[in-house]
């Protein structure tokens, strides 16, 4: 399938997802998660208007952002080791995966400019899950104070992999309940409007619960092309 038609498929489902639960579909960002793809096809994606493109992997982003460059946003999507941190921060718009104050204080300590970044939150509790608990969330951000290299723009997190659809609208509920809670305090260093939830097949409930920036690999450019 060519990324165009899957891209229009995903856009039609996004419209229906927003009629329901009455959003506006130019809220949310289309992030194309091309870790399974070759350059080619990440190029088709990007000639489809795909504006915002997503790697898991130090090599892998390096890779693509070599060959794309600044021609499109980049989110680093998947959990990042600190010693590999300095090889990225100055080439990646959004860091989505940040999950540790280690991790913050590498960030903080290697970056030239501020890092906008998304909490990830295991909010599913599942032990194979990255991220922090629910509750240590507020207390995390608070240490983020001095931090003056990082911005955290939302939460993410990632759904239990389940057909079973009111346990995924509990789960990006809770993201949204939290993200809420965290906006309401004001923090500087967190504006956290942002909710980064959703990925093939789950992206409709996300959008429903609020997500601002859906990952779409497999449905969106295929898993392995
Ligand atoms: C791989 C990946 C995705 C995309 O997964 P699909 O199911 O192929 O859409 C989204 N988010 C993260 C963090 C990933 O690692």
């Amino acid at each position: 399938m060519d990324v165009s038609q899957n891209l229009a498929e995903i856009k039609a489902e996004i419209e229906v997802a927003c009629r329901k639960s009455n959003r506006n579909p130019d809220d949310i960002t289309i992030i194309a998660v091309t870790k399974y793809v070759t350059i080619d096809r990440t190029e088709e994606a990007v000639n489809a208007g795909i504006l915002n493109l997503g790697e898991n992997r130090q090599e892998g982003f390096i890779e693509k952002y070599n060959h794309f460059g600044n021609h499109v946003s980049w989110h680093f999507i998947g959990s990042l080791q600190t010693r590999k941190v300095k090889d990225i921060i100055d080439k990646v718009d959004y860091i989505h995966s940040l999950d540790r104050l280690s991790l913050a204080k590498e960030i903080n300590k290697r970056a030239s400019a501020v890092v906008n970044c998304f909490l990830q939150v295991n909010v599913s509790g599942e032990e194979s899950k990255h991220g922090i608990q629910p509750e240590e969330v507020i207390p995390f951000i608070e240490k983020l104070a001095d931090y003056t290299n990082i911005r955290i723009v939302g939460l993410m997190t990632m759904a239990p992999h389940s057909a079973d659809k009111m346990l995924l609208h509990k789960v990006f509920r809770e993201l949204r309940e939290l993200r809420d809670k965290v906006k309401q305090e004001n923090y500087q260093q967190a504006p956290c409007e942002f909710l980064s939830m959703g990925m093939s097949n789950d992206f409709d409930i996300a959008v429903i619960e609020g997500a601002t920036h859906i990952r779409i690999g497999s449905k969106l450019v295929g898993s392995n092309m």
